[in-house]
């Protein structure tokens, strides 16, 4: 089957965000220089941390495991993230996969799972950009994926206390397919690390569900 991603690269060619030139949207060369691997931190006071893990301070709030992270968000990965949110471009989701595969450490009963994006977005864009993501990552790594989180779109409070946005994300989310969540490491897929507020509420509404563990990958933190 032929994929669309590379039916259109024939119909409109990218060109490299970092050197310009005609051919993939991130060509191997900038790929390699732009990306080292970064160090491990935890997400939420930014302390140098083991495997990403959540220190014990920072997981009284966010309730994950570890929550890996491949770039800081600036530069080619923000433009990465730019081009597959805001110019909908599709093709920007395979580099994005590609450098968060080495972030997944797969063991028995580990699933995938992506943040839901909320709908009217979802709208927008024509896609669901963390489902993209996720979708290409399975591909990569061979763990598989489940939509275990459904979103409703609730009216946002702006500039409410990071308590407060956590517990009205939490409202947002509802666990399906429970018996799927049971028993399993449930690893949540994002783009952005911003407040951690989302990633918060959707590890509390899964732990919930009876997940025995919730990690998550980023693909980038805003610095
Ligand atoms: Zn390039
Ligand atoms: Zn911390």
């Amino acid at each position: 089957m032929i994929h669309i991603d590379s039916l259109i690269e024939h119909i409109a060619p990218h060109s490299c965000l970092g050197c310009g030139r005609n051919g993939p949207l991130l060509c191997s060369t900038c790929s390699d220089e732009y990306f080292e691997q970064i160090q491990p931190r935890c997400v939420g006071c930014k302390r140098l941390s083991d495997h990403f893990k959540v220190c014990t301070n920072c997981r009284s709030w966010l309730p994950l495991q570890s929550v890996r992270v491949s770039a800081n968000y600036e530069g080619i990965a923000e433009a990465l993230v730019h081009s597959l949110k805001f110019d909908c471009r599709r093709a920007a989701a395979g580099p994005i996969a590609q450098l968060m595969a080495s972030q997944i450490v797969d063991s028995d009963g580990t699933l995938l799972c992506p943040i839901p994006t909320a709908p009217s977005r979802v709208r927008q864009r024509g896609f669901d950009h963390a489902l993209h993501i996720t979708k290409r990552l399975s591909r990569h790594t061979k763990v598989p994926y489940q939509q275990l989180l459904r979103r409703h779109t609730n009216v946002r409070q702006l500039g409410a206390s990071r308590l407060n946005r956590i517990r009205q994300m939490e409202r947002e989310f509802e666990a399906i397919k429970q018996g799927e969540i049971k028993g399993k490491h449930v690893i949540l897929v994002d783009d952005v690390f911003t407040t951690g507020a989302t990633l918060s509420a959707a590890a509390k509404v899964l732990r919930k569900a009876g997940a025995r563990r919730v990690s998550a990958v980023v693909f980038a933190q805003k610095v």
